[in-house]
Order: C-alpha cells, then sequence, then structure tokens
C-alpha cells in the first residue's frame, strides 16, 4: 500500500464515523418525547395524558343508583376468541312464583385479553366497556383475574300494578213490545206444503173408460152386423 493510498483510507473511515454520528447528533438537540412514569403521573391521569379510547381494561357500567344493565345472556362469552370471561349464573324464583337466571359472577382476565373489543360490540345491553385505566401491573398472575360485579347485586323496585277500571255499567234492558207486535202472522204455505196438499196426478180417480170400448159396445156392434 502506497502511503498516498493508506491517508485515503484513514479519511473514509472518518466519513463513515461522522454519517452515523449524524444521527445521534440530530436526536440530541430534539425535544425529548419520553414518558417520565411516574414523575408525570398525575399528568397522564388527570390532564388528558391517555387516550380517552385506550383500552385498558374490561368493566361493568354501573348507573348512579348502582344497578348494572347485565341480563347474563352469556353473548360476551360466546364471541370471546380466547375464553377471557366466564358469566356464571344462578337461578332465582321471583315474588309471581316463577324462575329466572340471573348474573351470579362475572370473571375476566385480563392476562389473556387481547383487547379486541368484540365483547362490548356484541352485548345487547351495552352493559360492558373498555376503562383506560392503564395502571394494571401486578406482581401474581392471579390477581389479573377479575370479577366485574363487584357491587352487591340490587333487587329493582317492582312497580305497583295498576287498579283495574271499574267495569261499564250495563245498559237497561230494552221495553218490551206489545204481544201483538211480537206475534208473528202465520206463515204462508210454501210451494212444497200446496203441492203436498194437492191431489197428485196419480191419486185422481181413473178417468171413464171409453164408451166405444165397453163390452155393451161391442155387444151392440155384433148385433147390428
Ligand atoms: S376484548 Fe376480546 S379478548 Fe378481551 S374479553 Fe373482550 S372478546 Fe375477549
Ligand atoms: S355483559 Fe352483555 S353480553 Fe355479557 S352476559 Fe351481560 S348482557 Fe350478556
Amino acid at each position: 500500500m502506497s502511503i498516498k493510498e493508506y491517508f485515503k483510507s484513514i479519511f473514509k473511515g472518518i466519513y463513515s464515523l461522522l454519517q452515523g454520528m449524524q444521527v445521534t447528533g440530530k436526536e440530541l438537540v430534539t425535544k425529548k418525547v419520553t414518558e417520565q412514569y411516574p414523575e408525570n403521573r398525575n399528568h397522564l391521569l388527570h390532564e388528558g395524558g391517555i387516550p380517552e379510547r385506550f383500552r385498558a381494561s374490561l368493566e361493568f357500567i354501573y348507573d348512579d343508583e348502582g344497578y348494572h344493565k347485565c341480563i347474563a345472556c352469556k353473548s360476551c362469552e360466546r364471541n370471546c376468541p380466547n375464553g377471557t370471561i366466564q358469566v356464571i349464573t344462578k337461578m332465582v324464583d321471583l315474588p309471581n312464583g316463577k324462575k329466572k337466571m340471573k348474573l351470579d359472577r362475572y370473571m375476566y382476565d385480563l392476562g389473556s385479553c387481547t383487547f379486541c373489543n368484540l365483547c362490548v360490540l356484541t352485548c345487547p345491553t351495552a352493559a360492558i366497556r373498555f376503562s383506560n385505566d392503564f395502571e394494571q401491573s401486578t406482581f401474581e398472575r392471579e390477581a389479573l383475574v377479575k370479577q366485574l360485579n363487584y357491587l352487591p347485586e340490587k333487587e329493582k323496585p317492582v312497580p305497583a300494578p295498576a287498579p283495574k277500571p271499574a267495569p261499564a255499567p250495563k245498559p237497561a234492558p230494552a221495553v218490551a213490545k206489545p204481544a201483538e207486535a211480537q206475534a208473528k202472522p202465520a206463515a204462508e204455505p210454501t210451494p212444497q206444503a200446496k203441492s203436498a196438499e194437492e191431489p197428485t196426478p196419480q191419486e185422481k180417480p181413473a178417468a171413464a173408460p171409453d164408451a166405444d170400448k165397453s163390452p155393451d159396445n161391442t155387444e151392440n156392434k155384433e148385433n147390428k152386423q
């Protein structure tokens, strides 16, 4: 190798090194985006640091009075692709003597959930949703299995039956018609009855024999001859 080629290779290596350091130098002066958790926890929890639609964990929707809308139909359990949900039901006796299937425990395994949202989309009563509470880490896998119906079930008050309306007064009986008006005239004889009264052709007396055909006339004819 000549001296000229020797120095050429040194400058080529330095140029290659500076090219690689260009990306590092650019990031050195760029504004940092790294989240400093837990120093910025207050920002993430209370100042909109986590997007509203971020799916962190499944939860029940309770109204202000502590009621949920789950009817224990198990649609979410059937549609979950990896068996994350287990809906445990029980039969209860109703005041009217009938039986009804109700929710006993709603178990959700956060450790196996893929956050596909199919359970929420297929729930017919919109009883569940995903919260964006991102602080779900734990040291034990068993702690990731949660019972979502954590509030004791309350019986909804049954509305009192509406009072029955008073029976409508019966209409007064119609004024009796005079007996003459009710008495119908005797029915006219039908054509059949008429024909029954008239003698039939068979019942008519037999026609008198012809005078020419009588035996007396025969004798008279013979005498004349
Ligand atoms: S989000 Fe998907 S995987 Fe998770 S419980 Fe619902 S259906 Fe199952
Ligand atoms: S959460 Fe919805 S889909 Fe699941 S059992 Fe309750 S009502 Fe049915």
